[in-house]
């Protein structure tokens, strides 16, 4: 009998740190702060973040100490597995190697939490008593949830309308844990209106939930925005992922050729691979890393890098990233979690520089891998994660063809029993057209702010 293989770490080897890329490449473009031109301040950041968090975002310092408290939080649930897929390797008839490192295992079933318990942590310590969040398919917004449930905070969660309707469970679950939960646009906010006003359907997206986030906590300062994705410092948090996985490629004897992750806002592909890049950088091993999007939201394969608005409301400070433009709306995939119009700086860059290869994929291409992938391991992928799934099953069928051995590793960045109605859809033929219009995508782009720094 086959059988995967579990390579398994103890308490004592979760991180102490958490790894910054910034040290290890070229000095970052700063965010322009659009009402001075100028580069933002730390007074500027005060408005949103607090001053630990504001710290660990503009540091080039390589290690950032993970604070005591949020290590016993971590204790939970990581170490998280790491896995080496022998039955889909047999099924795909392959030789290569295929690893994942399996973070679904965690509180509401995902990686988020390792940023969302280090941000609730800081925003307690700073005396903040609510946190809000905007969330796509519900996976930032649960495990803000979670987070201020565990340090006796209220949570407040803006919901991108498509992701509202189409998966209410996702909502139950927040609201179990005691959060609000609103189905954004929503008129509770001005940015909300504004756009109802002009399109009372609109199917809702990132940027708009961001926008009546940030609205929120400009208006009560006992509230505290939280990130899920693209900051520096939330990539950071993530990178417990990769220093693990480092630690269990040891285990395994094996170090990874491919490392592949889903992107959405960049961190679980920042929290895997960094640390692999940053070894890298330092003269370490070569090996290439690969980014997953959606073809319904191509932000790395053909956005533009040019300062744009994290939100589609223009309240966030500029950030120099790959962007489709932040009015642009993508269609409605159900990877909720990758329909971002806007990278990680950090990603991006990395990008530029080489660093990062990137890769879109269509969605029904990407539930056929999620299915293959449940049926020779018995873990139903979200549907992010079933994109990282998509591409490792096509470099390892590569393999086979150039009859090369490499080691693959990709993120599993969750479980996808909450999406089965997504599965369901796929199997009736029923999932929606993903693809993208030029007049959508130019739409999006000429949303881009002139900006004569860039
Ligand atoms: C949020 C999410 C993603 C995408 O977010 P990134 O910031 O790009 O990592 C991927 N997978 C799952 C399961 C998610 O919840």
């Amino acid at each position: 009998m086959i059988n995967r293989v579990r390579y398994q770490l103890t308490e004592a080897d979760i991180p102490q740190t958490w790894y910054n890329l910034a040290a290890d490449l070229p000095d970052m473009a700063p965010p322009i702060n659009p009402r001075t031109g100028q580069p933002i301040t730390r007074e500027d950041m005060k408005r949103t973040m607090p001053d630990a968090l504001i710290e660990q975002e503009l540091s080039k310092e390589r290690e950032f100490e993970i604070p005591e408290p949020v290590r016993q939080v971590y204790a939970q649930w990581r170490p998280t597995p790491m896995f080496r897929a022998r039955r889909l390797e047999q099924a795909l008839g392959t030789p290569a190697r295929i690893y994942y490192k399996y973070e679904g295992d965690a509180p509401t079933g995902s990686f988020k939490p390792n940023s969302a318990i280090a941000q609730a942590y800081y925003n307690k310590e700073a005396g903040k008593t609510l946190l809000v969040a905007d969330t796509g398919a519900g996976q930032w917004g649960s495990a803000v949830a979670f987070a201020a449930k565990l340090f006796d905070m209220s949570a407040k969660v803006y919901q991108v309308k498509v992701s509202y309707q189409q998966n209410p469970h996702r909502r139950a679950l927040m609201e179990t844990f005691g959060a609000t939960c609103v189905p954004s646009p929503s008129t509770e906010t001005e940015a909300g209106r504004a756009i109802l006003a002009e399109n009372p359907d609109h199917p809702g997206s990132l940027g708009v939930a961001k926008s009546e986030a940030l609205q929120t906590v400009f208006d009560n300062p006992e509230a505290a925005y939280t990130r899920g994705s693209a900051s520096n410092h939330v990539c950071a948090h993530q990178t417990v992922i990769g220093q693990e996985a480092i630690r269990q490629m040891e285990l395994a004897e094996d170090y990874p050729d491919i490392v592949i992750g889903c992107s959405g806002g960049g961190s679980n592909l920042a929290g895997l691979s960094f640390p692999f890049l940053g070894a890298k950088l330092r003269g370490g091993r070569d090996l290439r890393i690969v980014a997953v999007e959606p073809v319904a939201c191509p932000t790395l394969t053909r956005g533009r890098i040019a300062y744009d608005y994290a939100d589609s409301g223009g309240l966030t400070p500029l950030y120099r990233m790959h962007t489709l433009g932040h009015t642009f709306v993508p269609p409605p995939v159900h990877a909720g979690g990758l329909r971002a119009h806007g990278i990680a700086p950090l990603v991006s860059r990395a990008v530029e520089e080489g660093h990062i290869e990137a890769v879109a994929v269509t969605q029904t291409s990407c539930f056929e891998a999620g299915v293959q992938f449940l049926h020779a391991e018995g873990i139903l992928p979200a549907p992010e994660s079933t994109h990282a799934v998509r591409v490792a099953i096509d470099e390892a069928i590569r393999c086979r063809e150039e009859g090369e051995s490499r080691a693959i590793l990709f993120g599993l960045t969750g479980h996808g029993y909450f999406n089965l109605s997504a599965y369901e859809r796929y199997f009736a033929g029923t999932l929606p057209d993903d693809a993208l219009s030029d007049d959508v995508l130019d739409h999006g782009l000429a949303s881009i702010p002139e900006l004569a720094l860039v």
